[in-house]
């Protein structure tokens, strides 16, 4: 699975950081499912926007996108994103695929020379249709005047590929996901598919066309080539066949609505023309917004995903994005409703019925996991909420993961308030105490796993305060989450609460 390659003409900002949690929280469940998942990122470095905004800086632009390049890293290591490539696009190695990738294009007979004049968004690097433009000609994207641009191209038959396009969207109902971005494409394609230019004279940042030395290759041309460049193994001689050998086609491409045609339309038809197999499935999430209002550097209204991580801390955002808002749908940050969910979810919650009852067991019951009991209710719980988190991870259904393992949680704290263990132990009822012990524990036990991709620091802390060691951990998977699996005598290591409550 691959996030979008980042487009380095400035620092990593929450809308890189959104699908990338998202990106890693499902490569983390399908890690846990015994899955072999390869999860790609990278950053997309070419292009007249970095070209511009290099020269503003006095810079070259290798200079500037080697700055800027390992911030993403820095970033995904700060919010706990384990990916397995990074590509970036100025990489030698993407460049001879993205040469040979166009020879194929061009020997098929899929790529010619004409004219092209119209409205140019730089910012989205990318010629716009005049009726789309906003008054005053902005791009509706950035609400900025589009520039003229008419030069010689070189041009991809986009519109050869309108009918196996409609078909194949046709047959693969689930292939754009989710159905208002399908619909949105369906409505993209009906309107009749235009060739268009892949090439720029006027951009020297760039990949040079193989055919033509003074023009280079379209930024997306080259950019979206990432993705199978990517899975080129260190040792591999570059090229197409050695790159798709063992990975592709790639099963999701996860991307924000901005990059659909790219990715739906674009894609697709390069792909069917250079005769490679589709991805299997592209899934478009929503727009963020802050307080209720667009996001944006001209607008003062930005969201540091760097000061967040380090005023929060990395479970904290990743949770935030996941369980807050409805992956695919646009959503909003408000630092109130950020504190509250934290606070009320993972502070109290999960984190609080841990610790207070470790406590317990470290009154109670000498520190260690009393016998392997079973409540009825509770574990039936326990066994009923396993396949709905499953499913609901695997429709990126994040926030409904995340509710039906809170769920489990929720219980265990009422249980605990029910059966009051602090009374059953003046009462001397020892068998009682410890039933009542196991069965929580042993909730917070199951939860934690179904609750590892989106918290994985939180749940791994959840495993060290129930003593497990950090190779078991390391080599947890998705059946452990069977009733039982906390073994007796095992020594509890009370600790700092897991989650500490955020002071609003
Ligand atoms: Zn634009």
């Amino acid at each position: 699975m691959t996030t979008p390659l980042y487009y380095v003409n400035a620092l990593p900002h929450v809308g890189s950081a959104y699908p990338t949690m998202a990106a890693d929280t499902l490569a983390r469940y399908y890690r846990l499912r015994g899955r072999d998942v390869l999860l790609v990122t990278g950053t997309d470095e070419h292009g007249q926007k970095i070209q511009q905004t290099a020269e503003e800086q006095g810079k070259s632009p290798q200079v500037h996108c080697d700055e800027i390049a390992p911030e993403f890293d820095r970033l995904w290591q700060l919010l706990n994103i384990h990916y397995d490539r990074f590509i970036r696009t100025t990489n030698p190695r993407h460049e001879l695929i993205v040469k040979e990738f166009f020879m194929r294009v061009y020997e098929k007979g899929d790529i010619y020379r004409d004219f092209y004049e119209g409205p140019y968004c730089v910012q989205c690097e990318e010629y716009k249709d005049a009726k789309e433009l906003l008054e005053g000609d902005l791009c509706p994207i950035h609400l900025k005047p589009v520039e003229t641009n008419r030069e010689e191209n070189y041009f991809f038959a986009l519109s050869k590929y309108q009918q196996t396009l409609e078909t194949y969207f046709e047959q693969n109902p689930d292939f754009i996901q989710p159905d208002v971005r399908r619909n949105e494409v369906l409505g993209w394609v009906k309107e009749g598919l235009r060739d268009f230019p892949i090439s720029r004279s006027s951009v020297t940042w760039g990949i040079p066309l193989p055919v033509d030395q003074a023009q280079t290759i379209y930024v997306w041309f080259d950019a979206l080539l990432g993705y199978i460049s990517a899975l080129l193994g260190p040792n591999q001689t570059p090229s197409l066949d050695n790159a798709i050998a063992e990975w592709w086609p790639v099963d999701l491409h996860l991307i924000g609505k901005d990059i659909l045609r790219f990715h739906a339309v674009y894609w697709p038809a390069m792909l069917l023309s250079a005769g490679l197999p589709l991805p299997k499935k592209i899934f478009g999430h929503g727009y963020l917004t802050k307080d209720g209002r667009k996001m944006g550097k001209s607008l003062g209204n930005t969201l540091d995903p760097f000061d967040l991580v380090e005023r929060y801390g990395s479970d904290a955002v990743r949770y935030y994005f996941l369980k807050e808002l409805e992956f695919g749908r646009d959503g909003d940050f408000a630092e109130s409703r950020f504190v509250n969910t934290l606070n009320a979810d993972l502070a109290n919650d999960f984190g609080n019925l841990l610790n207070r009852t470790l406590r317990m067991a470290s009154k109670y019951c000498e520190g260690i996991v009393p016998a392997v009991q079973t409540d009825e209710d509770l574990s039936a719980l326990a066994a009923q909420v396993i396949e709905p988190t499953a499913q609901a991870y695997e429709k990126l259904a994040f926030s409904h993961a995340c509710e039906s393992a809170l769920s489990l949680v929720r219980r265990g704290n009422k249980y605990l308030d029910e059966k009051a263990p602090w009374t059953l132990y003046k009462n001397q009822d020892q068998a009682g105490v410890e039933r009542v012990i196991y069965c929580v524990l042993e909730s917070v036990r199951i939860a934690a796993i179904l609750l590892a991709p989106v918290i994985p620091g939180m749940s791994r802390g959840v495993y060290q305060q129930l003593g497990f060691s950090p190779e078991t951990w390391n080599q947890i998977n998705w059946e452990e989450t069977v009733w039982g699996k906390l073994p007796p005598g095992q020594t509890l290591s009370l600790g700092e609460p897991l989650f500490p409550r955020i002071d609003p």
